[in-house]
This record gives structure tokens, C-alpha cells and sequence, in this order.
């Protein structure tokens, strides 16, 4: 494929304005651009609701190795689009600065045509590979990581060997992340005139007690993961009251966890919920209720082939042996680590910092360069028969 292709692909992917909704639309056409090949590729779309759909191909061979690509075709807002020097969705090229511009340029547009057109060079040019490359395009991975979490239940990654996120990364290969717990506690009360107190119950009053107790059992939480660090809470959103001479009704806290390995994800919900219910047991006027809302669990990998490729490979193309890091970020591997089998999971691909920022962009030797580096990767972990191997 040239490389005007490639960067062909990428603007129609870009113009397709699929902020947090219309995924349809992307898997429809990623799905044409596998048409030619329909004899040697299996598509398959996974809805997750209305004009929101996972996609699902696979091409290779079902005996040899498994290796999943998986990217999002969702994209976060674009903000106050006058702040945009090029249009959001314009896929504008500016070839001084050899820049690809458009929101999904780098968070992950990039990554997903990356994987994409991995799999279309492959097919055209006829490489027999001896395992399987199997595409995971999925929905909602900005808002819940839900698109990853229907894929998962319904099988989709349970026969991997290996799964390559094309997130925007390029420094380094992550092969681990944090876990994140987000959660809601509401406290009701009851009204009153505040000059008489007593006869309401103050929701605040009684969330404070929650906040303190939480904040110090999670200050508690001390041990260190060699690779992810320490866990973190924080409380974020506190809300309650709305006049000062009422006593509040009502009252709202959420807080955000990134959790490690040490303090499994289980372990927290159960003793969060226990503080609750021993506020509430503790007095009759305390009615508190938490909620948690798309947690995702941490990502560990330890020595494996994957990496070790990914990493051995990056010689060539980056002139330097990409190093091994983590992550505090949630991502779509937390949902496809929960599949039947274990298998290793590495984030690296095209981006920058400016995802989810104005004039949100790619480097365009940088979006190239990648997908020649993960070809190559892939194609060492399946195999490749070696009369049809391409020549890089
Ligand atoms: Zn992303």
C-alpha cells in the first residue's frame, strides 16, 4: 500500500465523527476496506447498541498463534471548536510540518488505521503467516471501556496468545497499567429550618463521616508494586445544600482509585461498602448508598514473548530497544485481561500528548513508521512462511 494510502485511510477515519456514539460508521468502513479479501478474512460485528458496534476480523490461520490487535474507533469531544486551527474532523495534512490533524489523530485513530492496514498489506500481498491476526475495533473505550467488555463476554479474545493496543505510545512499550475504581456515595437526609436542626437530618453531616472513615482506611494502603508504584484515592466531587438557613436533604461525593495488584479490585469494593453499611448500622438517621462505576482491573505482565518481540523488533525502527513502562490511565486491556485465558497484553503505537487537546495530531512519519514496526512484530509472533515472507 503507498503511503498515501495509508494516510488516506486514516483522514476517512478522522472525518467519520464518531464522539462517543456512532462507532457503526467506522466499523462499516473498516469493513469495505476488507471487501476485496472477503474469501480469506471472517468479519464479524458485536452491537453494543444502536449504531454502536464492535468489529471483528480475522484472517490466517486457526492452528497457529493468536495475535489480537485492538484499537477504539470512539473519539472524546473536540471542545470549543473555534479553538481549532484545523477542523476537528478535516483530517487536514500540513506537509511542512508533516502533521495529520483531526480529533482521533493520535487517541487512536492512528493506531486503529495502524492495525488496519497491517492486516490489508498482509492480504495483498499474498504472506501465508502460520498463526492468526485477529482485529478487536471496539466501542465506548472512553467512556467505560464497554465496547472491550461486550468482546470479552462474548469470546471474542479468549483464544488469543497475544494482544497489541495501539493506544497512542511510542516512548516505550506499557505492559502494565493501574486498575480504576470510580464510585458514588449519596447520603439522604431530611429538611428542616436550620434554626432547629434537630428536627432534620443533615446528609452532610453524615457523608463527612464516610469521607473520613474511606480516607483513612485507603492512606493505609502503603504497599508498593514494583511496577505500578503505590495505589491512589482521591476524592474529586462533593456536592449538598442548597440554602444556608435549610439543613441539607441531601448530599454526594465520588472519588477515583487507581488500584494495584496488592489491593485487589474485589477487596476495595467490599471494604468501601463496608464502611457504609457500619455508618448505617451505627445509626438509624445515616442512609448512605455507594455505587461503583465501570471499574477496570490492573494489567501485569510478566517475562513473555510478546514484549520481548515488541521490544527486540524496535531496534530496527526506532534506533533504540523501546524500554518496558507502565501506566496509570484505564484502557481497553482491563476488560480483555478477564477472558478465559491468560495472555500477555502491550500498549505502544502512533500519538503523541496532543490527544484529547486542540489541534489534536499525528506525525506522519511517526503514523508510517508504526505500522512498518508492528507488521513486523506481528508477523514474527504468528509466523510467516518463509517463500512469501516480505521483505522490509
Ligand atoms: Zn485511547
Amino acid at each position: 500500500m503507498t503511503n498515501d494510502e495509508k494516510i488516506n485511510i486514516l483522514q476517512n477515519l478522522i472525518q467519520i465523527e464518531s464522539v462517543n456514539d456512532h462507532e457503526e460508521q467506522v466499523a462499516d468502513y473498516i469493513s469495505s476496506l476488507f471487501e476485496p479479501y472477503a474469501d480469506k478474512v471472517q468479519i464479524k460485528k458485536v452491537p453494543f447498541t444502536t449504531g454502536r458496534t464492535n468489529l471483528v476480523v480475522t484472517m490466517g490461520n486457526a492452528n497457529g498463534k493468536h495475535l489480537g490487535f485492538s484499537g477504539h474507533m470512539d473519539v472524546v469531544d473536540p471542545g470549543n471548536v473555534d479553538e481549532w486551527k484545523h477542523g476537528p474532523f478535516s483530517g487536514d495534512v500540513d506537509l511542512d510540518q508533516n502533521k495529520l490533524f483531526g480529533r482521533g489523530a493520535s487517541d487512536m485513530k492512528s493506531g486503529l488505521a495502524a492495525a488496519v492496514i497491517i492486516m490489508l498489506e498482509l492480504l495483498e500481498s499474498g504472506t501465508a503467516i502460520e498463526g492468526q491476526i485477529k482485529l478487536l475495533a471496539t466501542v465506548g473505550e472512553e467512556t467505560g471501556e464497554y465496547g472491550a467488555h461486550v468482546l470479552t463476554q462474548a469470546g471474542c479474545a479468549d483464544d488469543l496468545d497475544g494482544l497489541i493496543i495501539t493506544e497512542p505510545h511510542m516512548d516505550g512499550i506499557i505492559t502494565s497499567c493501574k486498575g480504576v475504581i470510580d464510585y458514588q456515595v449519596t447520603s439522604i437526609g431530611a429538611p428542616a429550618h436550620s434554626s432547629r436542626p434537630d428536627m432534620g437530618i443533615n446528609a452532610i453531616d453524615n457523608l463527612v463521616q464516610f469521607y473520613l472513615a474511606a480516607k483513612q482506611l485507603m492512606d493505609g494502603h502503603n504497599e508498593v508494586n514494583p511496577k505500578l508504584g503505590k495505589m491512589t484515592h482521591s476524592i474529586d466531587i462533593i456536592n449538598g445544600g442548597k440554602q444556608v438557613n435549610s439543613v441539607p436533604d441531601y448530599a454526594m461525593l465520588k472519588g477515583n482509585i487507581r488500584s494495584i495488584p496488592e489491593y485487589s479490585n474485589d477487596q476495595i469494593f467490599k471494604d468501601l461498602q463496608k464502611i457504609v453499611d457500619d455508618l448505617n448500622a451505627s445509626d438509624s438517621k445515616m442512609n448512605l448508598k455507594i455505587e461503583f462505576i465501570y471499574p477496570e482491573v490492573p494489567i501485569i505482565n510478566g517475562e513473555n514473548l510478546l514484549t520481548k518481540l515488541a521490544q527486540e523488533v524496535s531496534d530496527k525502527y526506532f534506533d533504540q530497544i523501546l524500554p518496558v513502562e507502565s501506566s496509570s490511565g484505564a484502557n481497553d486491556g482491563s476488560e480483555f485481561v478477564q477472558a478465559k485465558k491468560q495472555f500477555p497484553i502491550i500498549l505502544v503505537g502512533p500519538g503523541n500528548n496532543s490527544s484529547h487537546g486542540y489541534d489534536e495530531y499525528v506525525d506522519i512519519p511517526q503514523y508510517l513508521n508504526s505500522i512498518d514496526y508492528l507488521k513486523e512484530v506481528a508477523e514474527q509472533f504468528v509466523g510467516v512462511s518463509e517463500l512469501t515472507k516480505t521483505s522490509f
